[in-house]
């Protein structure tokens, strides 16, 4: 039996794939990189496809590559592959890969001669957000990529782009991306490249931006059932998702402690009356940041123990109340509970500082996903 474990709801995130499909103009593309948020990169995949979803979608290279040796046939798209990745490998197993460059492009079609193999591209474009994309040097790559594809050197499949602020509802930098990304798309369409699918949106967009939909939806945060943003589009509740991962660490001790105690390195909290603590067997090695404050904690008992003091390598310390009657050994649930209401991977978020993305990627490997339903 574990100390602590990921209980990952695959019946939630099939749920929740169907309804994004189900508002979405387009098809669906799974985002499962980083090991699919933290909730187990193959296992989610094949249920995302089973539940819809055409398209896989990972950061890495590496990523993809697992994709497609667990034996996944669709169509899978890599977006973040320095020069030096492995594009021999990319081309032989038929992963899409993102074009931001003149550089990317001579790597790729290097790759591409040397394996006989013809590239399948999307065109990254920058409309705003100055992260990934072509920016200035869009006309250029543009140029060059139509003179590849006169030569069948590479195959464009798509052009696309990402929201800098598709969570902030009616933000005018939203509309100035979309006619952006329009404005780009007909240049490459002057120089005779058309792509099969245009992709723009991210699960907040995909939520509440159709018009941004194109052929295809990138389905992130939303498919693990969280929010993209709890203060602008509301909760998981609101936006008839189901969180997909519970967390939950065995309570290694539970005691009781007078009150004036003070609690954990730095003694940075001092109970204010007798009281009994539960010691939890999780802690910042395993993910739980070590800045959470007591607006985070477990549920435990059948009733929600906030944090006391700072959480530390391996284990933290909650306050469990007078009269609670948790005890050594029972589960404490960092999210999520068995039945009753327990705490969220927003309540972490806002307890840390931080996103719920944060809070379900970082959850460390010394924590086995157990994928259930
Ligand atoms: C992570 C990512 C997404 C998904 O974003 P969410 O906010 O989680 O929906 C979509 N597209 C790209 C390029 C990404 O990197």
């Amino acid at each position: 039996m574990s100390r602590a474990e990921a209980l990952i709801d695959l019946s939630a995130l099939e749920s929740n794939v169907r309804h994004l499909l189900s508002i979405s103009k387009g098809k669906g593309l799974a985002v499962v990189k980083a090991d699919a948020y933290g909730h187990g990169l193959i296992p989610v995949a094949q249920r995302a496809v089973a539940a819809g979803a055409s398209w896989l979608g990972t950061a890495l290279l590496e990523e993809s590559l697992k994709l497609r040796e667990s034996g996944i046939q669709v169509p899978i798209l890599a977006w973040l592959t320095p020069l030096q990745d492995d594009f021999e490998s990319a081309l032989k197993k038929k992963i899409d890969l993102a074009l931001p460059s003149l550089d990317h492009l001579a790597a790729i079609e290097k790759a591409a001669a040397r394996t006989s193999i013809t590239p399948r591209i999307h065109l990254e474009v920058d409309t705003g957000m100055t992260r990934g994309g072509a920016l200035s040097e869009w006309r250029a790559l543009l140029n060059s990529v139509s003179e590849s594809v006169k030569k069948g050197k590479v195959e464009v499949i798509g052009i696309w782009s990402h929201f800098a602020r598709a969570d902030e509802p009616g933000h005018p930098f939203n509309e100035e991306q979309l006619s952006n990304f329009k404005f780009r798309v007909k240049e490459a369409e002057e120089l005779g490249i058309r792509p099969e699918i245009l992709h723009l949106s991210n699960s907040a967009a995909t939520l509440i931006d159709p018009k941004s939909h194109f052929d295809l939806v990138r389905m992130g945060i939303a498919m693990y059932g969280l929010s993209p943003d709890v203060e602008n589009l509301g909760d998981s509740t609101k936006l008839g998702i189901q969180p997909v991962m519970s967390l939950r660490a065995r309570l290694q001790l539970v005691k009781e402690v007078p009150a004036g105690a003070q609690v954990g390195y730095g003694g940075t909290a001092i109970t204010s009356a007798a009281t009994k603590v539960g010691v939890v067997a999780m802690g910042y090695a395993d993910g739980v940041p070590r800045n959470a404050d007591s607006r985070a904690g477990v549920r435990v008992g059948n009733r929600k123990a906030p944090i006391l003091g700072r959480v530390s390598m391996d284990q933290f310390v909650v306050d469990l109340g007078n009269d609670s009657i948790a005890r050594t050994g029972d589960w404490a649930y960092l999210i999520g509970s068995e039945g009753g209401d327990g705490y969220t991977a927003d309540a972490w978020g806002r307890a840390c500082g931080t996103i719920n993305y944060e809070i379900v990627t970082r959850i460390g490997p010394r924590v086995p996903l157990v994928h259930i339903n």
